[in-house]
Protein backbone atom coordinates (compact mmCIF):
# COMPACT_ATOMS: atom_id res chain seq x y z
CA UNK A 1 0.00 0.00 0.00
CA UNK A 2 1.48 3.53 -0.86
CA UNK A 3 0.01 6.43 1.26
CA UNK A 4 0.29 9.46 -1.16
CA UNK A 5 0.18 13.01 -0.18
CA UNK A 6 -3.24 15.32 0.12
CA UNK A 7 -3.25 18.31 -2.07
CA UNK A 8 -6.48 19.65 -1.32
CA UNK A 9 -8.98 16.89 -2.39
CA UNK A 10 -6.44 15.58 -4.81
CA UNK A 11 -3.35 13.14 -3.94
CA UNK A 12 -0.23 13.53 -4.93
CA UNK A 13 3.07 11.81 -4.97
CA UNK A 14 6.59 13.29 -3.73
CA UNK A 15 7.72 15.51 -6.18
CA UNK A 16 11.09 13.80 -4.56
CA UNK A 17 10.24 10.65 -6.29
CA UNK A 18 11.47 9.22 -3.32
CA UNK A 19 9.35 6.30 -0.42
CA UNK A 20 9.82 5.68 3.44
CA UNK A 21 8.52 2.05 4.92
CA UNK A 22 6.17 2.51 7.59
CA UNK A 23 6.23 -0.75 9.73
CA UNK A 24 4.02 -2.33 12.40
CA UNK A 25 5.98 -1.97 15.65
CA UNK A 26 3.93 -5.16 16.87
CA UNK A 27 5.39 -7.44 13.77
CA UNK A 28 8.24 -5.49 12.36
CA UNK A 29 6.26 -5.96 9.17
CA UNK A 30 5.97 -3.10 6.29
CA UNK A 31 2.47 -2.04 5.98
CA UNK A 32 2.89 0.82 4.24
CA UNK A 33 4.89 3.04 2.12
CA UNK A 34 4.47 6.95 2.66
CA UNK A 35 6.45 9.79 0.68
CA UNK A 36 9.81 11.31 1.50
CA UNK A 37 8.36 14.60 0.96
CA UNK A 38 10.66 17.75 1.02
CA UNK A 39 9.94 21.75 0.60
CA UNK A 40 8.78 21.11 -2.97
CA UNK A 41 5.69 19.24 -1.44
CA UNK A 42 5.43 21.73 1.46
CA UNK A 43 5.51 24.62 -0.96
CA UNK A 44 2.84 22.49 -3.24
CA UNK A 45 0.42 22.43 -0.22
CA UNK A 46 0.99 26.34 0.31
CA UNK A 47 -0.15 26.95 -3.09
CA UNK A 48 -3.01 24.50 -2.62
CA UNK A 49 -4.07 26.08 0.85
CA UNK A 50 -4.00 29.75 -0.09
CA UNK A 51 -6.80 29.15 -2.53
CA UNK A 52 -8.44 26.50 0.17
CA UNK A 53 -8.22 29.82 2.74
CA UNK A 54 -9.54 32.02 0.35
CA UNK A 55 -13.24 29.81 -0.16
CA UNK A 56 -13.02 28.65 3.35
CA UNK A 57 -12.75 31.52 5.57
CA UNK A 58 -16.08 33.44 3.60
CA UNK A 59 -17.92 30.19 3.77
CA UNK A 60 -20.61 30.75 6.49
CA UNK A 61 -20.26 28.95 9.67
CA UNK A 62 -22.77 27.64 9.49
CA UNK A 63 -21.91 25.53 6.44
CA UNK A 64 -18.08 25.13 8.56
CA UNK A 65 -19.98 23.50 11.30
CA UNK A 66 -21.87 21.61 9.13
CA UNK A 67 -19.01 20.12 7.53
CA UNK A 68 -17.16 19.37 10.72
CA UNK A 69 -19.97 17.03 11.84
CA UNK A 70 -20.28 15.34 8.58
CA UNK A 71 -16.50 14.95 9.13
CA UNK A 72 -17.11 13.61 12.53
CA UNK A 73 -20.00 10.94 11.12
CA UNK A 74 -17.50 9.90 8.51
CA UNK A 75 -14.95 9.46 11.26
CA UNK A 76 -17.78 7.24 13.32
CA UNK A 77 -19.07 5.38 10.70
CA UNK A 78 -14.93 3.83 9.95
CA UNK A 79 -14.54 2.97 13.52
CA UNK A 80 -14.05 -0.40 13.34
CA UNK A 81 -11.07 0.56 10.27
CA UNK A 82 -9.79 3.25 11.60
CA UNK A 83 -9.21 1.73 15.23
CA UNK A 84 -7.61 -1.30 13.55
CA UNK A 85 -5.54 1.27 11.08
CA UNK A 86 -4.56 3.02 13.99
CA UNK A 87 -3.33 0.19 16.22
CA UNK A 88 -1.20 -1.52 13.52
CA UNK A 89 0.43 1.87 12.84
CA UNK A 90 1.09 2.76 16.41
CA UNK A 91 1.15 -0.84 18.57
CA UNK A 92 -1.75 0.24 20.54
CA UNK A 93 -4.34 -2.61 21.94
CA UNK A 94 -7.23 -2.30 19.27
CA UNK A 95 -9.21 -1.90 22.15
CA UNK A 96 -7.84 1.32 23.32
CA UNK A 97 -8.12 2.79 19.50
CA UNK A 98 -11.61 1.39 19.48
CA UNK A 99 -12.74 2.49 22.53
CA UNK A 100 -10.56 5.96 22.87
CA UNK A 101 -8.80 7.68 20.40
CA UNK A 102 -11.52 6.95 17.28
CA UNK A 103 -14.69 8.24 19.38
CA UNK A 104 -12.15 10.95 20.86
CA UNK A 105 -11.06 12.06 16.98
CA UNK A 106 -15.00 12.51 16.09
CA UNK A 107 -15.47 13.98 19.35
CA UNK A 108 -13.55 16.39 18.47
CA UNK A 109 -14.56 17.59 15.29
CA UNK A 110 -18.31 17.61 16.54
CA UNK A 111 -16.98 19.31 19.60
CA UNK A 112 -15.62 22.25 17.42
CA UNK A 113 -18.38 22.76 15.39
CA UNK A 114 -20.23 23.50 18.46
CA UNK A 115 -18.19 26.15 19.86
CA UNK A 116 -18.05 27.71 16.28
CA UNK A 117 -21.78 27.88 16.81
CA UNK A 118 -21.57 29.07 20.01
CA UNK A 119 -19.23 32.11 19.18
CA UNK A 120 -20.93 35.39 20.19
CA UNK A 121 -19.05 38.41 19.59
CA UNK A 122 -19.09 41.09 22.06
CA UNK A 123 -19.03 44.65 21.37
CA UNK A 124 -19.02 47.85 23.93
CA UNK A 125 -19.93 51.44 24.12
CA UNK A 126 -18.14 53.62 25.76
CA UNK A 127 -18.18 57.48 26.19
CA UNK A 128 -14.85 59.72 26.44
CA UNK A 129 -14.37 63.66 26.25
CA UNK A 130 -14.24 63.04 22.37
CA UNK A 131 -17.82 61.48 22.40
CA UNK A 132 -19.56 58.02 22.33
CA UNK A 133 -17.91 55.78 20.45
CA UNK A 134 -19.01 52.26 19.79
CA UNK A 135 -16.45 49.10 20.02
CA UNK A 136 -16.98 45.98 18.08
CA UNK A 137 -14.34 42.82 17.63
CA UNK A 138 -14.61 40.55 14.87
CA UNK A 139 -12.47 36.87 14.77
CA UNK A 140 -10.64 37.06 11.60
CA UNK A 141 -9.06 33.61 10.27
CA UNK A 142 -5.48 33.26 10.49
CA UNK A 143 -5.21 31.80 6.45
CA UNK A 144 -2.95 28.77 6.50
CA UNK A 145 -1.88 27.23 9.62
CA UNK A 146 0.86 24.64 10.22
CA UNK A 147 -0.74 21.51 12.17
CA UNK A 148 2.53 18.78 13.35
CA UNK A 149 1.82 16.08 15.11
CA UNK A 150 3.65 13.03 17.20
CA UNK A 151 3.28 9.35 17.00
CA UNK A 152 1.48 8.84 20.30
CA UNK A 153 -2.22 9.12 19.49
CA UNK A 154 -2.03 10.06 16.06
CA UNK A 155 -5.80 10.72 15.04
CA UNK A 156 -7.05 12.11 17.98
CA UNK A 157 -4.21 14.68 18.33
CA UNK A 158 -3.87 15.58 14.60
CA UNK A 159 -7.90 16.19 14.93
CA UNK A 160 -7.84 18.02 18.14
CA UNK A 161 -5.75 20.76 15.67
CA UNK A 162 -7.96 19.94 12.84
CA UNK A 163 -11.12 20.54 14.35
CA UNK A 164 -10.86 24.21 15.80
CA UNK A 165 -8.29 25.59 13.00
CA UNK A 166 -11.13 24.38 9.89
CA UNK A 167 -13.82 25.65 12.71
CA UNK A 168 -12.34 28.95 12.81
CA UNK A 169 -12.04 29.19 8.58
CA UNK A 170 -8.44 28.42 8.29
CA UNK A 171 -6.43 26.02 5.32
CA UNK A 172 -4.17 23.30 7.04
CA UNK A 173 -1.18 22.03 6.14
CA UNK A 174 -0.36 19.26 8.11
CA UNK A 175 2.52 16.79 9.08
CA UNK A 176 1.65 13.74 11.27
CA UNK A 177 4.53 11.85 12.32
CA UNK A 178 6.13 9.65 9.80
CA UNK A 179 6.26 6.65 12.42
CA UNK A 180 2.05 6.76 12.18
CA UNK A 181 0.98 7.95 9.03
CA UNK A 182 -2.15 6.11 8.46
CA UNK A 183 -5.05 7.38 10.46
CA UNK A 184 -4.00 10.95 8.80
CA UNK A 185 -4.16 10.05 5.49
CA UNK A 186 -7.90 8.27 5.76
CA UNK A 187 -9.28 11.73 7.60
CA UNK A 188 -8.15 13.38 4.27
CA UNK A 189 -10.37 10.92 1.98
CA UNK A 190 -12.92 11.39 5.00
CA UNK A 191 -12.32 15.08 4.66
CA UNK A 192 -12.83 15.05 1.27
CA UNK A 193 -15.99 13.02 0.97
CA UNK A 194 -17.70 15.22 3.82
CA UNK A 195 -17.91 17.78 1.27
CA UNK A 196 -14.75 19.81 2.53
CA UNK A 197 -13.89 22.32 -0.28
CA UNK A 198 -10.46 21.68 -2.15
CA UNK A 199 -7.22 23.26 -0.85
CA UNK A 200 -8.83 23.36 2.78
CA UNK A 201 -6.94 20.08 4.12
CA UNK A 202 -3.54 19.46 2.69
CA UNK A 203 -1.54 16.54 4.13
CA UNK A 204 2.08 15.93 3.44
CA UNK A 205 4.33 12.76 5.13
CA UNK A 206 8.12 12.95 5.75
CA UNK A 207 10.64 13.60 7.74
CA UNK A 208 10.42 16.40 10.58
CA UNK A 209 13.62 18.04 9.86
CA UNK A 210 12.53 17.61 6.07
CA UNK A 211 8.59 18.17 6.11
CA UNK A 212 8.05 19.68 9.43
CA UNK A 213 10.79 22.20 9.24
CA UNK A 214 9.94 23.52 5.80
CA UNK A 215 6.51 24.07 7.41
CA UNK A 216 7.72 25.92 10.15
CA UNK A 217 9.64 28.07 7.89
CA UNK A 218 7.39 29.00 5.02
CA UNK A 219 6.68 32.69 5.27
CA UNK A 220 3.02 31.96 4.30
CA UNK A 221 1.85 29.73 7.03
CA UNK A 222 1.43 31.97 9.58
CA UNK A 223 0.38 29.72 12.97
CA UNK A 224 2.50 26.51 14.19
CA UNK A 225 0.82 24.15 16.64
CA UNK A 226 3.24 21.61 17.62
CA UNK A 227 3.06 18.61 19.60
CA UNK A 228 5.93 16.86 20.13
CA UNK A 229 8.76 16.40 22.22
CA UNK A 230 10.69 19.15 24.09
CA UNK A 231 13.92 19.24 21.93
CA UNK A 232 11.89 19.16 18.78
CA UNK A 233 9.49 21.98 20.27
CA UNK A 234 12.40 23.90 20.68
CA UNK A 235 13.63 23.87 16.97
CA UNK A 236 10.49 24.62 16.05
CA UNK A 237 10.61 27.89 18.12
CA UNK A 238 13.85 29.19 17.29
CA UNK A 239 12.65 29.39 13.89
CA UNK A 240 9.16 30.53 14.36
CA UNK A 241 9.58 33.09 16.81
CA UNK A 242 11.73 35.59 14.88
CA UNK A 243 8.89 35.30 11.82
CA UNK A 244 6.24 36.35 14.40
CA UNK A 245 4.37 33.56 14.10
CA UNK A 246 1.77 32.21 16.63
CA UNK A 247 2.87 29.14 18.35
CA UNK A 248 1.17 26.45 20.31
CA UNK A 249 3.98 24.16 21.96
CA UNK A 250 2.57 20.93 23.52
CA UNK A 251 5.72 19.25 24.48
CA UNK A 252 7.50 16.89 26.86
CA UNK A 253 6.29 15.61 30.33
CA UNK A 254 7.59 13.54 33.61
CA UNK A 255 4.15 13.53 35.24
CA UNK A 256 3.48 13.00 39.26
CA UNK A 257 0.99 10.85 40.36
CA UNK A 258 1.05 12.03 44.62
CA UNK A 259 -0.81 9.31 46.83
CA UNK A 260 -1.54 10.64 50.30
CA UNK A 261 -1.85 8.33 53.31
CA UNK A 262 -5.66 9.63 53.25
CA UNK A 263 -6.42 8.11 49.90
CA UNK A 264 -8.84 5.45 48.92
CA UNK A 265 -6.32 3.02 48.17
CA UNK A 266 -8.64 0.56 46.15
CA UNK A 267 -9.00 3.90 44.03
CA UNK A 268 -5.39 5.23 44.08
CA UNK A 269 -3.78 1.53 42.80
CA UNK A 270 -6.23 1.28 40.26
CA UNK A 271 -5.84 4.98 39.00
CA UNK A 272 -1.85 4.88 39.54
CA UNK A 273 -2.18 1.63 37.16
CA UNK A 274 -3.81 3.52 34.77
CA UNK A 275 -2.13 6.50 34.78
CA UNK A 276 1.56 5.10 34.55
CA UNK A 277 0.69 1.94 31.80
CA UNK A 278 -2.30 3.31 29.61
CA UNK A 279 -1.17 3.11 25.70
CA UNK A 280 2.12 1.24 27.29
CA UNK A 281 2.84 4.73 28.94
CA UNK A 282 3.20 6.80 25.77
CA UNK A 283 0.62 9.45 26.70
CA UNK A 284 1.70 12.94 27.79
CA UNK A 285 -0.40 12.71 31.09
CA UNK A 286 0.92 9.34 32.05
CA UNK A 287 2.02 9.59 35.56
CA UNK A 288 5.41 7.83 35.02
CA UNK A 289 6.72 9.16 38.74
CA UNK A 290 4.71 7.58 41.61
CA UNK A 291 4.58 9.44 45.16
CA UNK A 292 3.61 7.46 48.07
CA UNK A 293 3.67 8.70 51.66
CA UNK A 294 5.74 6.43 54.19
CA UNK A 295 2.71 4.98 56.05
CA UNK A 296 1.40 3.26 53.28
CA UNK A 297 4.46 3.09 50.74
CA UNK A 298 4.98 -0.45 51.29
CA UNK A 299 1.24 -1.96 51.44
CA UNK A 300 0.66 0.62 48.10
CA UNK A 301 3.98 -0.86 46.41
CA UNK A 302 2.96 -4.05 46.70
CA UNK A 303 -0.69 -3.91 45.64
CA UNK A 304 0.60 -1.71 42.74
CA UNK A 305 3.30 -4.04 41.53
CA UNK A 306 0.77 -6.97 41.92
CA UNK A 307 -1.67 -5.22 39.37
CA UNK A 308 1.16 -4.22 37.42
CA UNK A 309 2.80 -7.76 36.80
CA UNK A 310 -0.75 -8.96 35.90
CA UNK A 311 -1.33 -6.81 32.86
CA UNK A 312 -1.41 -8.76 30.23
CA UNK A 313 0.62 -7.97 27.20
CA UNK A 314 0.88 -8.68 23.08
CA UNK A 315 -1.25 -9.40 20.28
CA UNK A 316 -2.45 -5.42 20.04
CA UNK A 317 -5.54 -6.99 17.68
CA UNK A 318 -6.48 -9.14 20.28
CA UNK A 319 -9.60 -7.61 22.78
CA UNK A 320 -7.66 -9.13 26.03
CA UNK A 321 -4.39 -7.51 25.35
CA UNK A 322 -4.06 -4.64 27.66
CA UNK A 323 -0.40 -3.75 26.82
CA UNK A 324 0.32 -3.67 23.36
CA UNK A 325 4.07 -2.92 21.36
CA UNK A 326 6.41 0.58 22.17
CA UNK A 327 6.10 2.38 19.00
CA UNK A 328 9.53 1.56 17.33
CA UNK A 329 12.23 -1.03 18.03
CA UNK A 330 14.15 2.02 18.59
CA UNK A 331 11.82 3.57 20.73
CA UNK A 332 12.14 0.05 22.87
CA UNK A 333 15.88 0.43 22.88
CA UNK A 334 15.57 3.68 24.21
CA UNK A 335 13.16 2.51 27.01
CA UNK A 336 15.76 -0.01 27.89
CA UNK A 337 18.87 1.82 28.43
CA UNK A 338 16.62 3.86 30.43
CA UNK A 339 16.39 0.78 32.49
CA UNK A 340 20.39 -0.13 32.58
CA UNK A 341 20.26 3.61 33.19
CA UNK A 342 17.90 2.93 36.64
CA UNK A 343 20.07 0.06 37.94
CA UNK A 344 23.62 1.95 37.76
CA UNK A 345 22.03 4.66 39.38
CA UNK A 346 20.63 2.30 42.06
CA UNK A 347 17.25 1.46 41.29
CA UNK A 348 15.32 -2.04 42.14
CA UNK A 349 13.27 -3.30 39.40
CA UNK A 350 10.30 -5.05 41.16
CA UNK A 351 8.68 -6.12 37.93
CA UNK A 352 8.90 -6.18 34.34
CA UNK A 353 11.22 -4.27 32.16
CA UNK A 354 12.11 -7.62 29.87
CA UNK A 355 11.17 -9.11 26.78
CA UNK A 356 7.85 -10.93 26.52
CA UNK A 357 8.19 -14.06 25.38
CA UNK A 358 5.45 -13.97 22.51
CA UNK A 359 4.67 -16.42 19.74
CA UNK A 360 5.56 -15.31 15.45
CA UNK A 361 5.07 -12.91 13.94
CA UNK A 362 5.21 -10.71 17.21
CA UNK A 363 8.80 -12.05 18.46
CA UNK A 364 9.71 -9.60 16.39
CA UNK A 365 7.18 -6.88 17.74
CA UNK A 366 8.77 -3.81 20.45
CA UNK A 367 6.54 -5.43 23.16
CA UNK A 368 8.37 -4.71 26.65
CA UNK A 369 6.81 -6.28 29.97
CA UNK A 370 5.78 -2.53 32.05
CA UNK A 371 8.57 -2.20 34.92
CA UNK A 372 8.06 -0.21 38.26
CA UNK A 373 11.04 0.91 40.04
CA UNK A 374 11.88 1.44 43.67
CA UNK A 375 14.91 2.96 45.90
CA UNK A 376 16.12 5.34 43.16
CA UNK A 377 16.93 9.09 44.57
CA UNK A 378 13.97 11.35 43.01
CA UNK A 379 16.81 13.34 41.42
CA UNK A 380 18.49 10.66 39.57
CA UNK A 381 18.08 10.90 35.62
CA UNK A 382 15.48 8.19 35.55
CA UNK A 383 13.51 9.09 37.67
CA UNK A 384 13.69 13.06 36.12
CA UNK A 385 13.70 12.19 32.59
CA UNK A 386 10.99 11.81 29.69
CA UNK A 387 10.87 7.67 28.77
CA UNK A 388 7.61 8.40 27.13
CA UNK A 389 7.43 3.67 27.71
CA UNK A 390 5.70 1.37 30.43
CA UNK A 391 8.37 2.58 32.85
CA UNK A 392 7.21 3.75 36.26
CA UNK A 393 9.33 5.12 39.44
CA UNK A 394 8.33 5.47 42.66
CA UNK A 395 9.47 7.00 45.80
CA UNK A 396 8.24 7.66 49.40
CA UNK A 397 7.79 11.00 51.28
CA UNK A 398 7.02 12.11 54.77
CA UNK A 399 4.88 14.67 54.68
CA UNK A 400 2.73 17.54 51.74
CA UNK A 401 6.25 19.65 51.61
CA UNK A 402 8.31 16.81 50.65
CA UNK A 403 5.46 15.86 47.90
CA UNK A 404 5.31 18.58 46.72
CA UNK A 405 9.53 19.51 46.11
CA UNK A 406 9.23 15.61 44.61
CA UNK A 407 6.44 16.46 42.16
CA UNK A 408 7.72 19.62 41.02
CA UNK A 409 11.23 18.77 41.10
CA UNK A 410 11.66 18.28 37.33
CA UNK A 411 12.09 20.28 33.87
CA UNK A 412 8.63 19.75 33.06
CA UNK A 413 4.84 20.60 34.20
CA UNK A 414 2.38 19.39 32.48
CA UNK A 415 -0.08 17.24 34.88
CA UNK A 416 -0.36 15.52 38.21
CA UNK A 417 -3.14 13.42 39.85
CA UNK A 418 -3.25 14.17 43.53
CA UNK A 419 -4.83 10.96 45.37
CA UNK A 420 -6.43 11.93 48.71
CA UNK A 421 -9.81 12.33 50.73
CA UNK A 422 -9.06 15.22 52.62
CA UNK A 423 -10.78 18.54 50.51
CA UNK A 424 -8.41 20.73 51.77
CA UNK A 425 -5.04 18.68 51.32
CA UNK A 426 -6.71 18.54 47.69
CA UNK A 427 -7.09 22.00 46.79
CA UNK A 428 -3.88 23.06 48.84
CA UNK A 429 -1.34 20.59 47.11
CA UNK A 430 -3.23 21.00 43.32
CA UNK A 431 -2.70 25.14 44.12
CA UNK A 432 1.08 24.75 44.56
CA UNK A 433 1.93 21.97 41.63
CA UNK A 434 4.16 23.47 38.63
CA UNK A 435 1.63 21.97 36.18
CA UNK A 436 -0.78 23.25 33.84
CA UNK A 437 -3.52 20.49 34.65
CA UNK A 438 -3.79 18.43 37.85
CA UNK A 439 -6.46 15.92 38.26
CA UNK A 440 -7.75 15.06 41.86
CA UNK A 441 -9.13 11.34 43.07
CA UNK A 442 -8.85 10.74 38.98
CA UNK A 443 -7.02 10.38 35.99
CA UNK A 444 -6.95 11.99 32.00
CA UNK A 445 -10.91 12.46 32.82
CA UNK A 446 -11.52 14.98 30.10
CA UNK A 447 -13.77 17.99 29.54
CA UNK A 448 -12.79 19.41 25.85
CA UNK A 449 -13.71 23.21 27.21
CA UNK A 450 -10.73 23.48 29.46
CA UNK A 451 -7.28 24.63 29.17
CA UNK A 452 -5.14 21.91 28.27
CA UNK A 453 -1.28 22.32 28.21
CA UNK A 454 1.79 22.77 30.55
CA UNK A 455 4.03 25.31 31.66
CA UNK A 456 8.32 24.98 32.04
CA UNK A 457 9.67 23.33 29.58
CA UNK A 458 6.09 21.11 28.97
CA UNK A 459 5.07 24.05 26.59
CA UNK A 460 3.75 27.17 25.50
CA UNK A 461 -0.05 28.25 25.39
CA UNK A 462 -3.10 26.19 25.82
CA UNK A 463 -5.38 24.01 23.68
CA UNK A 464 -8.98 23.58 24.15
CA UNK A 465 -12.42 25.32 24.14
CA UNK A 466 -12.11 29.30 23.35
CA UNK A 467 -7.81 28.89 24.22
CA UNK A 468 -8.06 26.76 20.58
CA UNK A 469 -10.73 29.17 18.74
CA UNK A 470 -8.37 31.91 20.28
CA UNK A 471 -5.63 30.56 18.71
CA UNK A 472 -6.89 29.83 15.36
CA UNK A 473 -8.06 33.35 14.36
CA UNK A 474 -6.90 36.84 15.03
CA UNK A 475 -9.55 39.52 16.87
CA UNK A 476 -10.10 42.51 15.35
CA UNK A 477 -11.75 45.56 17.11
CA UNK A 478 -12.91 48.35 14.95
CA UNK A 479 -13.78 51.59 17.01
CA UNK A 480 -16.68 53.98 15.90
CA UNK A 481 -17.45 57.55 16.69
CA UNK A 482 -21.38 57.84 17.21
P1 LIG B 1 9.02 14.45 18.03
O1 LIG B 1 9.30 15.78 18.63
O2 LIG B 1 10.15 13.60 17.65
O3 LIG B 1 8.12 14.61 16.72
C1 LIG B 1 6.87 15.27 16.72
C2 LIG B 1 6.57 15.72 15.31
O4 LIG B 1 7.52 16.73 14.94
C3 LIG B 1 6.71 14.62 14.26
O5 LIG B 1 5.72 14.79 13.28
C4 LIG B 1 8.09 14.88 13.69
O6 LIG B 1 8.26 14.39 12.39
C5 LIG B 1 8.13 16.39 13.72
N1 LIG B 1 9.47 16.99 13.70
C6 LIG B 1 10.66 16.42 14.03
N2 LIG B 1 11.66 17.31 13.83
C7 LIG B 1 11.10 18.46 13.39
C8 LIG B 1 11.61 19.73 13.03
N3 LIG B 1 12.91 20.01 13.08
N4 LIG B 1 10.74 20.68 12.64
C9 LIG B 1 9.41 20.44 12.62
N5 LIG B 1 8.87 19.24 12.92
C10 LIG B 1 9.71 18.25 13.31
O7 LIG B 1 8.05 13.73 19.07
P2 LIG B 1 7.51 12.24 18.98
O8 LIG B 1 8.63 11.32 19.34
O9 LIG B 1 6.77 12.06 17.71
O10 LIG B 1 6.41 12.24 20.14
C11 LIG B 1 6.69 12.00 21.47
C12 LIG B 1 6.82 13.31 22.23
O11 LIG B 1 5.60 14.05 22.10
C13 LIG B 1 7.02 13.11 23.72
O12 LIG B 1 8.00 14.00 24.16
C14 LIG B 1 5.66 13.46 24.32
O13 LIG B 1 5.72 13.93 25.64
C15 LIG B 1 5.22 14.54 23.39
N6 LIG B 1 3.77 14.73 23.45
C16 LIG B 1 3.29 15.83 24.10
C17 LIG B 1 1.92 16.03 24.20
C18 LIG B 1 1.37 17.22 24.92
O14 LIG B 1 0.19 17.48 24.78
N7 LIG B 1 2.16 17.95 25.67
C19 LIG B 1 1.04 15.10 23.63
C20 LIG B 1 1.57 13.98 22.98
C21 LIG B 1 2.94 13.80 22.89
Amino acid sequence: MRVLNWLGNTQAEPTSGLWMDDLNPATSQVIAQIPRSDANDVQAAVDSAREGARIWGSTPAQVRADTLRRIADGIDMELNDLARLESTDQGKPVSLARAIDIPRASANMRFFASALEQEVHQSSKHVSARGAALNYTSRKPIGVVGLITPWNLPLYLLTWKVGPALAMGNAIVAKPSELTPLTADALGRICKESGLPAGVFNLVHGLGPEVGQAIVEHPEIKAISFTGGTATGRRVAATAAPMFKKLNLELGCKNATLVFEDADLDEAVAGAVMAGFSNQGEICLCGSRLLVQAGIYEDFVQRYVERVAALRVGDPASPDTQVGALNSLAHRDKVEGYLRLAVEEGGQILCGGKRPDLPAPFDRGAFLQPAVIADLPIGCRTATEEIFGPVVTVHPFSDEEQALEMANGTQYGLSASVWTQDLKRAHRVSEALDVGMVWVNTWLLRDLRVPFGGVKNSGVGREGGAWSMRFYSEDKNVCVLL
